[in-house]
């Protein structure tokens, strides 16, 4: 038994849930913890995600059969700003606009 936690997430819980059953497993959502007959269910959940569109979700192992299932801490969450042209993270948007200017574009 495997239990997938969507860390309070229990829609992607249920729709996880049902994706397994889909493909044959035993698979049972309760709130946002999800359970499962299968071992080694990184790459179904990773299939699942991709074919879902959520790619800012990961899976991580927590132990053998402990796996967390959440939206990646993006640097937006952390209210810094990235420059889109070379990722340089910038704390606010005065920094960011002169920060453009060393690329040459206003
Ligand atoms: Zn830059």
């Amino acid at each position: 038994m495997t239990v997938i936690d969507c860390a309070g997430d229990n829609e992607i819980a249920l729709e996880l849930e049902n994706y397994l059953k889909n493909l044959g497993f035993d698979a049972k959502a309760e709130e946002s913890l999800v359970t499962v007959d299968k071992t080694n269910v990184e790459n179904t959940v990773n299939l699942f995600l991709k074919e879902t569109v959520r790619t800012e979700y990961k899976i991580r192992n927590l132990d053998s059969t402990h796996f967390l299932l959440s939206k990646e801490v993006t640097i937006e969450d952390l209210d810094l700003l990235s420059c889109e042209m070379c990722g340089y993270v910038l704390s606010n948007e005065i920094e960011l606009m002169n920060h453009r200017r060393l690329h040459g574009s206003v």
